[in-house]
């Protein structure tokens, strides 16, 4: 018999194991399909930061700044042992073209955005203690800037987000490639292979969690569907 499900995720990096955990934790029928390892795209190769996004206040992304302080407070709380604060420098010298004041009105805004707190701390470091920051050419150095971000080994996160998710009821199958699915009336016929065999399955919804690979993943849906430009 067709195995059903609520939702089939494709692709196992943070944003298809995030899906899936929450889809399964709001009680959805959830199988997520990996066609390598979990995190082996672009969630095992970031930068590691789980960042508010200082560099979005100067395209005015307050909203999203503001998402995104609120989501690293969330991650510090519930994943203690994945996500920690690191403190940052930022040091500004006589040709830097943010100038000292403009920093400060960011990491301040910054600040604001993040609510009260520890995490939000920020403020200059003392000349006399520029030298105990390794590596830091001082010559022409106005000042020094620290804050506070935080990172993650994406990896490990995005396994261990895979592990709640299944904790939850989610299923995974890895490796397992989507070959693609046929559109019906009440959601989809999806097609994947799995241990050299072909496998189809039937969903109500198709999540495109490819990372790169989205658009290959969405040229595999029939009819074909637009793709939607996000800004
Ligand atoms: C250089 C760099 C630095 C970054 N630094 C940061 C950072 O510091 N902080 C931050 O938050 N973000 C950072 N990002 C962004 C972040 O890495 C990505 O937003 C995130 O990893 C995207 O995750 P994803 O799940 O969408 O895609 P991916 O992790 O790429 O997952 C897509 C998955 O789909 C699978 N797949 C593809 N085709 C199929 C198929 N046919 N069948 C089954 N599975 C398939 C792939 O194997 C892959 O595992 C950075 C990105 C880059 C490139």
């Amino acid at each position: 018999m067709t195995e059903s499900w609520d939702l089939v995720v494709v692709g196992g990096g943070i944003h298809g194991v995030g899906v899936a955990q929450a889809a399964a934790a709001a009680g959805h029928r959830v199988l997520v399909l990996e066609k390598t390892a979990l995190a082996s795209g672009t969630s095992s190769r970031s930068s590691k930061l789980i960042h508010g996004g200082l560099r979005y206040l100067e395209s005015y992304e307050l909203s999203l700044v503001y998402e995104c302080l609120h989501e690293r407070e969330l991650l510090l709380q519930v994943a203690p042992d994945l996500v920690e604060l690191k403190r940052f420098h930022i040091p500004i010298y006589q040709y830097t073209r943010r100038r000292p004041w403009i920093v400060r009105v960011g990491l301040g805004l910054y600040a604001v955005l993040g609510g009260v707190g520890p995490d939000v701390r920020f403020g200059t470091v003392p000349r006399h203690d520029w030298s105990q920051l390794d590596g830091l050419v001082t010559d022409e150095l106005e000042e020094v800037y620290f804050y506070f971000d935080a990172q993650t080994d994406d990896a490990l996160l995005t396994r261990a987000v895979m592990k709640s998710a299944q904790s939850l009821g989610a299923e995974l199958a890895v490796p397992a490639r989507f070959l693609g699915c046929q559109l019906v009336e009440d959601g989809c016929v999806v097609r994947y292979e799995r241990e050299g065999r072909q496998v189809e399955c039937q969903a109500r919804v198709l999540i495109n969690a490819g990372g790169p690979w989205a658009n290959e993943i969405l040229q595999l849906v029939s009819p074909s569907q637009e793709c939607l430009a996000v800004e």
